[in-house]
């Protein structure tokens, strides 16, 4: 079984009920976190995971509202380890540069810990691994997969498949339909998959907002890449505009639906999804 849990389920616009882009990937005692977004900390302490207990950070892609708050995960981690305990953080090409900054911006903080407790003499151990097409190289009972998204203009962007105990999960974050997500949701039991309302967002008569359309995935475009790869369960976040509290997203729901005739599943932050084969 591996558990998916939406952290956060919103959007680059910030909401009181819907965190940013991050969603927790468990099996057994191994937890990964894809993407790091608004308050992924707080919503990690609700599912009751601390930094510490991550295997790795995957990042979809170096969007804003994707990693707002990775450098929160990299104090965390460190300030609640005891001893050296590298935070492995995989991303497309482009990563290690990003977490070079953020550890820059660090540093007067580092610095001042690494002063102020006698039993913490080192930085935040960080191990960067970027990745582009194929195996992920890491320890572990879970086998991840990699394969390239269509985001652009944001180039590169990664889709990543999570196998354990003949159960596979698919993250694919921002993407519109691609030969990359087709081959790596091939079979996949569930597809965890960002999704924006195309139809609401082009009747909004900002240009900003209709910028968004061209490199984002509509529930139906979602639900047809389910059916071509034949999951068994769609998952839908990073809902835009939001879905308001106490709406179980039934509109959404049947957008999707209407391609595929799988489980269809939307939350709010926290919601929990057990993944069998
Ligand atoms: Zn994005």
């Amino acid at each position: 079984m591996i558990a998916v849990t939406l952290l956060g389920t919103g959007s680059p616009m910030p909401d009181p009920n819907r965190a940013g882009p991050a969603t927790l990937v468990s099996a057994g005692d191994e937890h990964y976190l894809v993407d790091a977004g608004r308050s992924v900390m707080m919503r990690m302490a609700a599912a009751g995971v601390g930094a510490p207990n991550l295997s790795a950070v995957v990042l979809t892609h170096l969007h804003s509202d994707h990693i707002t708050d990775l450098n929160d995960v990299i104090t965390t981690r460190w300030v609640m380890t005891f001893e050296p305990t590298p935070l492995t953080i995989v991303g497309p090409v482009g990563t290690r540069a990003a977490v070079d900054h953020l550890l820059e911006f660090l540093g007067p903080d580092i610095s001042y810990r690494i002063a102020h407790h006698d039993d913490l003499d080192h930085p935040p151990p960080v191990e960067v691994i970027e990745v582009a097409d194929g195996p992920v190289d890491l320890p572990g009972a879970v086998t991840i997969t990699c394969a390239p998204t269509d985001h652009r203009p944001v180039e590169p962007s990664i889709g990543y498949h999570f196998d354990h105990d003949g159960v596979a999960v698919v993250a694919a974050g921002d993407t519109v339909p691609c030969e990359g997500l087709d081959r790596l949701s091939a079979g996949a039991d569930a597809l965890v998959h960002t999704v924006i309302r195309k139809d609401v967002i082009e009747q909004i008569p900002v240009q900003r907002m209709r910028d968004t359309l061209d490199y984002h995935s509509s529930p139906a475009e979602a639900g047809q890449t389910a059916a071509r790869a034949g999951v068994g369960t769609l998952v839908l976040t990073h809902y835009v505009p939001a879905i308001p509290p106490g709406d179980p997203g039934d509109d959404w729901r049947a957008l999707a639906a209407a391609h595929f005739d799988g489980r269809v599943e939307i939350g709010d932050d926290l919601h929990r999804i057990e993944v069998t084969p």
